[in-house]
């Protein structure tokens, strides 16, 4: 079934998974591709739609299978959330980003701030503040280029120590964002004492973005008020962003612009600094 916009996952079914592929093996088979580096990142620009500069990009994981071919992170996902691989494939995640962004600024690209997908997972693992402010050393990188996407599962407890790794990361510069943010069951009175910078409208309400302007005019003055910024992602269509543009909401991501790249892809609409 046909995936996404790039192509990339025609080949796969989902079905397969069930079926002639062996979910254990497809286990096994993620776990060795995680301990050979072998997944890599693809990375999709988002935009301001007033200027139509780019303003960051989000940083997805990929997966092509020896036998299957390209994998959807929609399955390989959860299943490295239930064998316990998350972390280590998040990690190995950003790595490859951190070592991507160092070439990028050594070829002088002015280089926007890159979000990557942390599930929620990982704040249990109790070194994750640690391994991301020891990660920026070793590499040498500002927290200013980096942002983390986490969905409102995260504002769904209180007592856990969530929040105060988020402003940790935050002291380190690190941008936080709530993703997919209106499918969730999170509490209203918590956001407000959460330490984030940014809601990501969920594609679901842009893909009708007529019948659902009042929740992301709702969504959108709630960030307002709350001082908070906002995207929209999965903008496909000029009337989706007209739209969004009318509502307020100015950082935009989708089809339109642009799907995911490989790094060579994305790295062409960077732009490079010229000094002097
Ligand atoms: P997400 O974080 O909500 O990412 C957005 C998804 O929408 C991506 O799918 C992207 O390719 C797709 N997309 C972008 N623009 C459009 C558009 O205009 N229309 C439509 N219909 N779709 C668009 P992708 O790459 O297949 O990733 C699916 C999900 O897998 C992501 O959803 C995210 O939840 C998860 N994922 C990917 N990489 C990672 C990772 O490194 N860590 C974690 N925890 N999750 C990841
Ligand atoms: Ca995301
Ligand atoms: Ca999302
Ligand atoms: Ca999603």
């Amino acid at each position: 079934a046909k995936q996404n916009g790039t192509n990339d996952f025609q080949f796969f079914d989902k079905s397969m998974v069930d079926q002639d592929v062996n979910k254990f093996e497809l286990e096994n088979d993620l776990r060795n591709a995680i301990k050979n580096d072998s997944l890599t990142v693809y990375y999709q620009p988002k935009y301001n739609a007033n200027t139509n500069n780019i303003t960051g990009a989000e940083a997805l994981a990929r997966w092509k299978h020896p036998r299957h071919g390209m994998i959807p992170p929609g399955v390989f996902i959860p299943i490295a959330e239930e064998a316990n691989l998350i972390v280590s494939l998040e990690r190995m995640i950003i790595r490859q980003v951190f070592s991507q962004l160092v070439v990028w600024k050594g070829q002088k690209y002015q280089v926007p701030r890159t979000s990557i997908n942390i599930s929620i997972i990982h704040f249990y693992q109790e070194d994750f503040v640690k391994f991301m402010h020891q990660s920026l050393i070793e590499y040498d990188l500002s927290g200013e280029l980096i942002e983390i996407e986490v969905t409102e599962s995260i504002m769904i407890k209180k007592e856990d120590g969530i929040n105060e790794q988020l402003q940790a990361l935050r002291e380190m510069g690190i941008e936080v964002s709530i993703d997919d943010f209106g499918t969730g069951y999170s509490s209203l009175s918590y956001l407000s004492k959460l330490s984030v910078d940014r809601l990501k409208i969920d594609q679901s309400f842009v893909a009708h973005s007529q019948e659902n302007s009042e929740i992301i005019s709702t969504i959108v003055s709630m960030a307002t008020n709350l001082n908070l910024k906002v995207i929209a992602e999965g903008v496909e269509t000029e009337s989706q962003i007209d739209l969004l543009k009318s509502l307020g909401c100015q950082e935009v991501q989708g089809y339109y612009y642009s799907p995911p790249l490989p790094s060579a892809e994305y790295e062409t609409k960077m732009n490079r600094e010229f000094p002097e």
